[in-house]
């Protein structure tokens, strides 16, 4: 009998996760099914494999990455840990709580090189189309191989959606914006804070794209932050030079008016709103519906499509907790596609669905929030065997960082934590945040202290 086909869609770090899952069991002695995964970019890592361009790629696809230079963690690294490959086993000694991009798309791909998968991943291939073969009970998946300007179609019994949902802008109009003068782009097209030196910059937007380019611009010399809220004020202890205002309501030229009947003029606008699940290679039947929540609906263990639990999505939860996560939902995944994990009935788990939606409902503080996820990781968890971890520590972390922020957004950053999977707490880094301007990877690691020189002993990255 031939080999049950698995389907991933996207390489970053869910379906990475879903990969390493696999290779997991086979290290165990499974016999495993025949994986595949498409990767639009010509490399992995997602939203960690920093893309210098906006629009469109070098083959016409919508650029996938939100990130950018000078960006670093805005949660601590011990919170996102992988149980099966510590920080340690990477960087061979300690390293800070909050490291930068690079770094940290560096220990997704240390823990995926020792397996060696990259054979399984087809670079430069979109998924464009997924059609499910009610006769054959198999997805037919339409692909195109960009670098070649071939389109093909492949049959798989399992898909993975691991496509990630933080890419396609959420772009609302304010009254008068198309005649803005100046600059106006959304946190997705954001790739770095150079360009708004002695600028006034407005953000309009309060969640963590707003927080984090707003302090980015601060940090890198603009001359004054304006975020403007539409629900609620981020509401921490603002530097001078960053401030909040209520909704932007409309533009007269270059000057911005605000609800509460303020106004400023300003060089720059940049539209931190968030983003929207997109699947355009999903038909209505097969596609996820939702916004940016704790808990979609539509998949049972925030993983298997209830209509069609052949059909699987990594990631698509708003996150707290990262990388653990995607490693807790691919072992599960990876179980029910082998076999050894079933499935309850359509109804069952509609009904545990619904539980989690009416708690998802009743959530109020960030908190509240914290802890809805642990106890998701915990449900998981208690599922496959992913390797264990103190998720409660893990929670009472993720509440320390939020009240560090409410402190002093600007120091945050140098605080340090202790490892759930090793204990090794963090070093400090070698120089505070705010004065820190470079975040490449090699003065990260290899400044020496002493004579304030680097050391570029390491192996450059060359992927
Ligand atoms: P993604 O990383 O988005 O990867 C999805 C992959 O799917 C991409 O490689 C994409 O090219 C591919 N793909 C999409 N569509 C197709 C298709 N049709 N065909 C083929 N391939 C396709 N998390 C943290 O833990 N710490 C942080 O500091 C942090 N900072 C962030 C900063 C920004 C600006 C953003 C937007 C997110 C940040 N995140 C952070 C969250 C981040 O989304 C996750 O860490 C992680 O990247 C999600 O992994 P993913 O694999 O689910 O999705
Ligand atoms: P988000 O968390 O979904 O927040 C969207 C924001 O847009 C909310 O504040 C929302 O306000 C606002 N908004 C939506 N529509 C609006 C409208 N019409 N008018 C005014 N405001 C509107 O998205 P995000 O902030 O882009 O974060 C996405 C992900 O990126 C997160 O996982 C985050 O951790 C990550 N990230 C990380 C870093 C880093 O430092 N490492 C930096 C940036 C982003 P309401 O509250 O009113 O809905």
């Amino acid at each position: 009998m031939s080999k049950k086909r698995v389907g991933i869609i996207g390489a970053g770090p869910s379906g990475l996760a879903q990969l390493r899952a696999f290779e997991a069991a086979k290290k165990k002695g499974f016999e495993v099914p025949e994986v595949v995964c498409f990767e639009k970019q010509s490399n992995w890592g997602g939203m960690w494999n920093f893309s210098w361009r906006t629009g469109v790629g070098k083959y016409g696809e919508p650029i996938h990455g939100s990130m950018y230079k000078y960006l670093w963690s805005n949660g601590p690294k011990e919170c996102l840990e992988f149980s099966d490959y510590s920080f340690d086993e990477h960087f061979k000694k300690p390293i800070s709580s909050y490291p930068p991009r690079p770094v940290l798309f560096d220990y997704i791909q240390g823990r995926i090189k020792k397996d060696d998968v990259r054979a399984y991943i087809r670079f430069d291939t979109t998924v464009r189309w997924v059609n499910f073969n009610e006769a054959t009970k198999k997805f037919e998946v339409v692909l195109d191989n960009l670098k070649d300007d071939v389109t093909y179609t492949e049959e798989f019994d399992y898909l993975v959606v691991a496509s990630g949902h933080f890419s396609t802008p959420n772009m609302p109009y304010f009254k008068g914006i198309e005649h803005f003068p100046g600059q106006v782009l959304h946190a997705h097209d954001f790739r770095g804070a150079d360009p708004y030196r002695d600028q006034d910059i407005l953000i309009v937007g309060s969640s963590y794209s707003a927080e984090d380019i707003g302090v980015q611009c601060h940090k890198h010399g603009a001359k004054s932050v304006t975020l403007s809220y539409r629900t609620n004020p981020i509401g921490v202890n603002w530097p001078e030079g960053i401030s909040e205002v209520p909704l932007l309501m409309r533009f007269e030229d270059d000057i911005a008016h605000f609800k509460d009947g303020s106004s400023k003029r300003y060089d720059a606008v940049i539209l931190c709103t968030g983003y929207q699940h997109k699947f355009p290679f999903l038909p209505d039947e097969l596609r996820m519906k939702t916004k940016n929540n704790l808990y979609p609906d539509q998949v049972y263990k925030g993983i298997f499509f209830n209509e069609l639990p052949k059909m699987m999505y990594l990631g698509m939860q708003d996150q707290y907790y990262t990388f653990n996560m995607f490693d807790t939902q691919a072992w599960l995944a990876r179980d029910y596609m082998m076999g050894t994990y079933k499935l309850p009935t359509k109804e069952e788990r509609r009904v545990d669905m619904d539980k989690w939606l009416r708690a998802n409902q009743k959530l109020e503080s960030s908190f509240d929030h914290v802890d809805f996820q642990t106890d998701y990781i915990k449900d998981l968890l208690s599922l496959s065997d992913y390797p264990d971890f103190n998720v409660d520590k893990v929670a009472v972390m993720f509440k320390e960082w939020l009240k560090d922020k409410d402190e002093d957004i600007l120091t945050y950053r140098d605080k340090t934590f202790q490892s759930v999977v090793t204990g090794t707490m963090a070093e400090t880094h070698h120089t505070e945040w705010m004065d820190e301007l470079d975040d490449s990877k090699e003065r990260y690691l290899y400044m020496d202290e002493s004579n304030d020189e680097m050391e570029f002993t390491m192996e450059k990255n060359t992927l």
